[in-house]
């Protein structure tokens, strides 16, 4: 299978905000965000062309499209997927970078198109908070697992249940493969979203998603937790985000503990 990679110059803001509302209704296949651009990944076979040239016209944006051939998207990753090291609680590498040593926790990733690699800040700041969580024998949610990178650390640091769910099938595989890879066996996956989860009283719901997602599920994730459970949050936006998320949070029961901030995104911890 090929891919079309579209690359959209348009920086954090509100702009961003409603084209991302736009383009989380086609069928993408992966998205990556940096301070000034956007870009998303279809597969070649079902890319919505007119949809993306109507969007960037209607935005006053410009574009790059890219056709990545499968054969050559290892290889691509390959030479870009630098490994990450968070202090020395938790390296993230692939499996042709030698491990590191004197690291408590050693996940091996090979991310393909989903996301999750602990390059972006709000990955890292989720580890980082995972690092002052205990997790020994709780039952943990990973909604919006991607790569399933918090899924595996919440294995690793010793939870006794994890739930993991991915509305994005590519992701669901992705995360089922490096699941394997790092040896799980305490994870489930689902490929949907919040709805396919029957299961309750979480002791610990991970949410890296986004504002949008965040708002729509703020009552049900609060209602699958436990009393006294926690929620970690993070693909909001420190400026523009963070107050109506933290609003809508106390809004369903749970109280604000703490926030880490980097590059303009937010991460915080809430308690039901
Ligand atoms: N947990 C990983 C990946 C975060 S990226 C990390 O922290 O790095 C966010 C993920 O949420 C993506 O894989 C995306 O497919 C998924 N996602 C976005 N909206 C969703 C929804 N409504 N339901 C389920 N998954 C969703």
């Amino acid at each position: 299978m090929d891919y079309i990679k579209i690359l959209f110059s348009v920086p954090s803001g509100d702009t961003r905000d409603i084209l991302l509302a736009h383009l989380s209704q086609t069928e993408m296949t992966g998205i990556e965000e940096t301070e000034e651009n956007v870009t998303v990944y279809y597969d070649g076979t079902n890319f919505p062309g007119p949809e993306i040239e109507n969007l960037a016209a209607g935005f006053a944006l410009k574009y790059e499209q890219e056709l990545i051939k499968e054969t050559n998207w290892n290889e691509s990753w390959e030479s870009n997927f630098q490994p990450v090291l968070i202090d020395h609680f938790c390296s993230i590498r692939a499996h042709f970078h030698p491990p590191f040593q004197n690291v408590d926790h050693n996940i091996v990733i090979t991310p393909k198109m989903s996301f999750g690699t602990g390059h972006h800040a709000t990955t890292e700041m989720m580890i980082r908070f995972m690092r002052e969580i205990n997790f020994s024998g709780k039952k943990v949610l990973d909604f919006g697992t991607g790569t399933g990178v918090l899924a595996i650390l919440a294995e690793k640091l010793d939870a006794m249940e994890i739930v993991a769910v991915d509305h994005d099938e590519w992701s669901v595989n992705n995360a089922l493969e490096n699941i394997m890879e790092n040896g799980c066996s305490r994870i489930a996956v689902y490929n949907g979203s919040l709805e396919m989860i029957k299961e309750r009283n979480f002791d610990l719901v991970l949410a890296n998603i986004n504002r949008h997602v965040l708002l729509h599920y703020m009552s049900s994730i609060s209602a699958i937790l436990a009393p006294g459970g926690n929620l970690l949050i993070s693909g909001i936006l420190a400026t523009e985000d963070v107050t109506i998320v933290l609003e809508q949070a106390e809004g369903h029961g749970m109280v604000f503990k703490s926030k880490k901030i980097k590059n303009n995104w937010a991460a915080m911890l809430f308690q039901k």
